[in-house]
């Protein structure tokens, strides 16, 4: 473990040195769990959403975009059922005086438990050579099974009292299985209590006329509240969906591992609207979507798996989600959850509008189902982050730290280059510049040699450095160096907007 938490710390300490995530009011010692994308970290971010975009809104006829406001009618939360039950169980330790949230503590400890299973079969997996069979292996081991009994056991406990509202069952399972507080070693715990996660404003000047107010903890009550508005100007036909991107806050009782867990995060949410009966096929549907969509990304398939609820939200008859494997271990990256009619109807019972839809196939009004798709647009840049950064050993014998993020992801696809900053190289690397900036988000760079240019594009993922030299004033040809080969090639000035464009092009990642 100590390996991967070395890892995470220098992707974070990375991601400030180049400009990708800073701490929130830094000079004021920072914010808890509120960070900043600088220069670099916009960018990713920008093209992150702009790969969702595309894909769920431009290349479906059947789905239109959306950016409802923050704030909401107070009501919203009441009916979305918020208000009463958007809650984390809390605990503290009374030796350490830390807090937290009871069912991480019980996760971490299933998590430990599967950490031990995953060595006996990394031991088993070297013993046994090409004869290994992980599959027969998990299935018939004893140790193996009675470490699943556990896990299952465990995990049974904790959702029926998590589901049934027993705060003390809780509290009695973290003390049969002596779960310690990592600061103090001791268990020595309060008992478990309920804490709201929403955040509570106010608006309006005066004291008498100002209404209590929340921050939305999530985007898609804004879309459930706008279902008719879309519905009937847009002319959709179900099924149809409605996505958005947009900020969500919540109070999270523990907020570490950097952009994972957030108290201001931003979501991209997809909410889709189907005939009574027909959700599951739209679930199964939109699952396999969505898992396609990040494998696209060519990260790794064996770095995605589903983890199926058991313990359901009161909104849902079926929910999973796509956990990464971030350097912390697999953890929840999108969730997918069929919501049922739960919020139309609740909106419309609190509201006192219908909030139908007539089908002209069926010849009858009903209040549709919805499939939602929600991912976390910071967890999903720490999975692109955490994954591309590499640290290389190179052939003479220097080392190199490398962003290998997708191309059409990065930041910056080209560095424009002069060997020098004399003999009319600037002016003719400007020509460059100006020829792809309109098409490429590209970075002039004139400054020190040209091998520490070199290290600080690759430092942030830039696929292509264009150099600049003496050739180039007599035969207008350049070099061209790829980010992942480091090997250079020389062409002339006017095919590099295709190879450029060859490299960078969303197009592919969006055919599956
Ligand atoms: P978790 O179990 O990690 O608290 P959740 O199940 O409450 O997450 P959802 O309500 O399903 O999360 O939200 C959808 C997505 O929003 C999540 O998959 C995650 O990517 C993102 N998300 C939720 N909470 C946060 C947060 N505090 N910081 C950053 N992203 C978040």
């Amino acid at each position: 473990m100590a390996n991967y938490e070395d890892v995470f710390k220098k992707v974070v300490a990375h991601a400030k040195e180049y400009g990708f995530v800073f701490q929130s009011s830094e000079i004021y010692d920072g914010l808890a769990a509120a960070y900043d994308y600088g220069p670099n970290g916009v960018e990713l971010k920008n093209n992150i959403k702009n790969y969702w975009w595309k894909s769920m809104v431009n290349m479906h006829e059947n789905i239109v975009g959306l950016d409802a406001s923050i704030f909401m009618h107070p009501t919203t939360w009441k009916a979305s059922g918020h208000v009463d039950a958007f809650n984390d169980p809390l605990i503290d330790n009374k030796d350490s005086k830390k807090r937290y949230r009871a069912d991480v503590l019980i996760e971490d400890h299933i998590a430990k438990i599967e950490a031990k299973i995953e060595k006996d079969v990394t031991k088993a997996a070297k013993r046994f050579g090409d004869a290994f069979n992980k599959e027969e292996f998990v299935t018939t081991n004893g140790r193996i099974l009675d470490r699943q009994k556990q896990i299952d056991a465990i995990n049974e406990k904790m959702n029926t009292s998590l589901s049934s509202g027993d705060l003390e069952g809780v509290k009695t399972l973290i003390e049969q299985l002596d779960i310690k507080c990592p600061v103090s070693g001791t268990n020595n715990w309060t008992d478990v209590r309920q804490f709201n996660l929403m955040f509570k404003t106010q608006m309006g000047a005066t004291a008498d006329g100002s209404s209590d107010l929340y921050l939305r903890p999530e985007t898609a009550q804004g879309i459930f509240v706008n279902f008719l508005n879309v519905q009937k100007t847009a002319r959709m036909k179900i099924p149809f969906g409605i996505a958005q991107i947009g900020k969500a806050f919540r109070n999270e009782i523990v907020a570490r591992q950097f952009i994972f867990r957030m108290r201001e995060f931003e979501q991209m949410e997809m909410q889709f609207f189907v005939r009574p009966g027909e959700e599951m096929k739209w679930y199964e549907y939109w699952k396999d979507f969505r898992m396609k969509w990040h494998q696209a990304l060519g990260m790794g398939e064996e770095n995605y798996r589903f983890h199926d609820h058991e313990n359901l939200a009161h909104y849902a008859n079926a929910a999973t989600d796509i956990e990464f494997k971030f350097p912390f271990g697999f953890k929840e990256l999108e969730g997918i959850h069929s919501r049922t009619d739960f919020d139309l109807k609740a909106h419309q019972e609190h509201s006192g509008k219908k909030l139908q839809y007539f089908d002209p196939e069926l010849g009858e009004s009903y209040v549709p189902y919805v499939v939602e798709t929600s991912i976390g647009l910071d967890r999903m840049f720490l999975t692109v982050l955490s994954h591309s950064f590499r640290e290389e050993k190179l052939e003479n014998g220097e080392s190199r730290v490398v962003l290998k993020i997708p191309a059409f992801l990065a930041p910056i696809k080209a560095a424009i280059l002069p060997l020098t900053k004399k003999d009319g190289m600037p002016e003719k690397a400007r020509e460059v510049m100006k020829m792809l900036q309109l098409d490429f988000n590209c970075q002039y760079e004139e400054k020190d040699s040209i091998g520490k240019r070199y290290r600080r594009q690759d430092a942030i993922g830039t696929p292509f450095c264009i150099t600049i030299d003496h050739q180039t004033l007599e035969d207008n040809t350049v070099t061209i160096r790829d980010r992942d080969t480091m090997k250079q090639e020389r062409v002339t000035v006017d095919k590099l907007h295709a190879i450029i464009a060859e490299k960078v092009n969303i197009a592919k990642y969006l055919e599956s």
